[in-house]
């Protein structure tokens, strides 16, 4: 069981980078008839607040290094500081339609490999302030948490198979856009 309440604090959408997936790029696009590229950016390992390592499955190279796919982030109205895009006054404007990796924050499986099994809070989980006076729920995030493993591990193959490629090397983001069915705009 776990105990735990969101106190909308927004902590986690300005220290954080969503790196989405292509299906989250496409539903975004899809319901704000908005181009990719105002709220897409493409991180480099170094980036990254925490870096990734070169190594990392969700880099694919392009003709100008290794980059990862993410949320863009902006200055805050009313703030000294940067959050995603989409974070207005606190509070995620896309939530009925988020990205996948979002929607199950911040729980995980206690055990990665048993989706169904009992969930536990994320490490450094909510560097704001949660409180700790409801029961959650878990039955939603661990559906949710099942649908991104799935998207995940197939993003994650896409990306393996473009990388394999010496051709890649070559290649544009735009290329790589259009290999997973995403169309720069
Ligand atoms: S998409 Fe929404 S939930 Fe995800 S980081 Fe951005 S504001 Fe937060
Ligand atoms: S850091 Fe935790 S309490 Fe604050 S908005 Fe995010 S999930 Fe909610």
């Amino acid at each position: 069981m776990i105990k735990w309440r969101c106190t909308l604090c927004g902590e986690c959408c300005k220290r954080y980078v969503p790196l989405v997936l292509p299906e989250d790029v496409q539903r975004i696009q899809d319901t704000l008839q908005r181009p990719l590229s105002t709220f897409v950016t493409f991180y480099r390992p170094t980036d990254l607040d925490e870096p990734l390592d070169d190594s990392d499955e969700r880099l694919f190279q392009t003709k100008d290094g290794k980059v990862a796919m993410g949320l863009s982030r902006v200055e805050l109205e009313g703030e000294e500081r940067e959050g995603c895009v989409f974070l207005k006054n606190n509070l995620c404007s896309i939530h009925e339609f988020s990205p996948l990796l979002c929607r199950q924050y911040p729980f995980q499986p206690q055990d990665a490999d048993d989706l169904d099994g009992p969930l536990r809070l994320v490490e450094n989980v909510c560097f704001g302030k949660h409180a700790e006076d409801e029961v959650v729920d878990e039955d939603p995030y661990r559906r949710s948490y099942r649908l991104f493993q799935q998207k995940y591990d197939e993003h994650v193959q896409q990306i393996a198979q473009w990388n394999a490629n010496p051709q890649s090397r070559d290649r544009s983001i735009e290329d790589f856009l259009s290999f997973v069915g995403l169309q720069w705009s």
